[in-house]
């Protein structure tokens, strides 16, 4: 009997969803006995051609991970949707643009111009670039070019969500078309610190990890340390909390948010104290970078995206 067909790709990401896969450890040979690997470009020799040859749907499910920015991710997306009957958004660049998305602050030609010739490591005296047609203007999430049946969230997804996805499918045992997988709810709400929480926090002001000894049993906002568990899916299991570091929100938004910056902002904006407007302005720029804080995993797909003027 053919066992179902399995694809994984990989566009604009630091290859840490691979790695996902990789982590699975033994589970991954209990997965493996169950199916077939048609595409892995990362780990084994397919062409892209071997995935033309094979019939509309054919594939069970792809995973694809990591945002698109060029024609070739956005072709290789297309492709894999139309042989695939399922197809997952794999870690948060493909669920919202993550970190990659960071580069929608900034246009095409000066991102080019940073890397190629700025940045101090580089050598290229002749102002080389790389041919521009191929690269996008923008970062995209994956469902902002092909349509996307289920999503793994997480920098880098937890590989146990990844397994309970694999075996959701295998089994037909999924939830509504267009669930994330992972809690419904809010990190907070399975966070171990969360009676430590006050109900009505207040801040007047924002203390850097370095500026303080900090207590590892008393909640991060409770000491004036930005966390940002209180507008992020939870299902991570909380593992930057266990390490006794913050949340940076790489699950991305609840069901019932559309923006998870305007959301955090929203709820920063309400724990701050003061009235005053010299004390609000001191209290804010001791935010660093609250646009790629509060963005950090989902500029590309929130709101703002496209409605900002560049940085030059
Ligand atoms: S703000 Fe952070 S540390 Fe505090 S309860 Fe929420 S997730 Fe835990
Ligand atoms: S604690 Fe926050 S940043 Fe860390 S893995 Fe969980 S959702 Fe991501």
């Amino acid at each position: 009997m053919q066992k179902p067909k399995i694809a994984l790709y990989w566009c604009s990401s630091c290859g840490g969803c691979e790695e996902s896969i990789i982590d699975l450890a033994e589970d991954i040979l209990e997965i493996a006995e169950k199916i077939e690997i048609v595409f892995w470009p990362v780990a084994l020799d397919f062409k892209y051609k071997d995935v033309e040859m094979l019939e509309d749907k054919e594939i069970i499910a792809s995973f694809i991970n990591g945002a698109i920015w060029t024609d070739e991710q956005e072709q290789i997306a297309r492709l894999l949707r139309k042989k695939s009957r399922l197809v997952i958004a794999h870690g948060t660049c493909a669920h919202l643009g993550g970190v990659v998305g960071l580069a929608n602050f900034y246009s095409r030609k000066d991102i080019f111009n940073r890397v190629y010739k700025q940045v101090p490591s580089v050598k290229n005296p002749q102002g080389i670039l790389p041919g521009h047609s191929n690269f996008h203007e923008r970062v995209k999430s994956l469902s902002q070019v092909i349509d996307v049946d289920y999503y793994v969230p997480g920098c880098p997804p937890p590989p146990m969500l990844l397994k309970d996805a694999i075996l959701s499918i295998l089994q037909k045992d999924l939830p509504p078309k267009g669930s994330v997988f992972g809690d419904k709810r809010a990190l907070c709400y399975t966070c171990s610190r969360l009676e430590t929480k006050p109900d009505d926090l207040k801040i007047n002001e924002f203390k850097r990890l370095y500026e303080i000894e900090y207590d590892s049993k008393i909640c991060f906002l409770n000491q004036g340390i930005i966390c940002l568990g209180p507008a992020t899916r939870g299902g991570c299991k909380e593992r930057c909390i266990k390490a006794n570091m913050p949340c940076r929100g790489c699950f991305g938004p609840t069901d019932n948010v559309k923006d998870q910056g305007a959301k955090l902002i929203s709820a920063f904006a309400s724990m701050i104290d003061t009235n005053n407007e010299l004390e609000l302005n001191k209290i804010v720029d001791s935010i660093p970078d609250p646009a790629g804080l509060f963005y950090r995993y989902s500029l590309a797909s929130s709101i703002l995206n496209g409605k900002f003027e560049y940085k030059t």
